[in-house]
């Protein structure tokens, strides 16, 4: 976990690495470190899924994660029992991003548009006229079900969805490519036609996203599109896939990367700080 200090610019002062083993070990150095520190608010962006309904009496807390040490964990509760006496504000680390893109990075034009990470999970923050949604829970777009091209019979990593469904994390994230081709996302391009898998399941989950949520830009982020020759691949075929049912602005500015690049979900913390203070 990433503990970091910023202002009211978004800027960013100071940060600090934590272990995130289990709540017993990490939670006490996380709040030790806000405590030393003074500081007037507090924006947590973490992983889920989360109860984020504040009339929920679990509101705050951890939901079934496979980080099995962090089920159903009162996170909200334990900062606010740790002395610290500030206003906090939540989300989850995607929510984060895509709040810190729409303050300070690729999506402060537009008040409608989602932030999706590729990496060792796929996660997806929906900004709704100028506001994160929320609904029944938090958006779980990582996990739409996705067809499998017939080429491909991996069996997919996603625990809830392999065998007769899958879903565009199960055939898509970090490990699902470690798990179908045996290497990391950085030596896709040296295998024919690997990259092209990668960039026709993205653009199948894009253009659901757009079918569905009519975003108004599309950040993709997250250490496997640190591989930059997917983001013309995954233009192309989105656009291929939509088949000009929708009709879509210029693509190299409507599906970019993240401006704020691995610090957009800090920042965007720090603007949950600002918003719940
Ligand atoms: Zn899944």
């Amino acid at each position: 976990m990433v503990c970091a200090l910023g202002d009211e610019g978004g800027a960013i002062s100071e940060r600090h690495v934590i272990a995130t083993t289990t709540p017993d070990e990490t939670m006490p150095q996380i709040a030790a470190w806000f405590r030393e520190r003074g500081i007037e608010a507090l924006g947590i962006g973490c992983f889920g899924p989360l109860d984020l309904d504040k009339d929920s009496k679990t509101y705050g807390h951890i939901a079934h994660t496979p980080k099995q040490a962090w089920r159903d964990f009162d996170l909200l509760g334990y900062m606010r029992q740790a002395d610290i006496p500030f206003p906090i504000g939540f989300d989850t680390d995607v929510n984060a991003a895509c709040l810190g893109e729409a303050s300070w990075g690729n999506m402060r034009d537009v008040d409608c548009g989602i932030y999706i990470t590729v990496g060792t999970g796929i996660g997806v923050g929906v900004l709704v006229n100028g506001r994160l949604l929320h609904g029944l829970r938090h958006p779980e777009a990582g996990h739409i079900l996705i067809g499998q091209r017939a080429d491909d019979n991996f069996a997919g990593v996603c625990p809830y969805h392999r065998g007769s469904v899958h879903c565009l994390e199960g055939l898509a994230s970090g490990p699902a490519i470690v798990g179908r081709w045996g290497e990391r996302a950085e030596s896709l391009h040296e295998r024919p036609g690997a990259l092209e898998l990668e960039a026709h399941y993205l653009a199948a989950a894009l253009a659901t996203y757009i079918l569905t949520l009519s975003p108004k830009r599309i950040i993709i982020g997250g250490g496997v599109m640190k591989q930059a020759r997917l983001y013309p691949l995954v233009r192309e075929k989105t656009a291929a896939l939509l088949n000009d049912y929708v009709t879509l602005p210029d693509l190299d500015g409507y599906i970019v990367p993240p401006a704020l690049g691995d610090d957009a979900g800090i920042k965007g913390a720090i603007k949950l700080a600002l918003l719940a203070s």
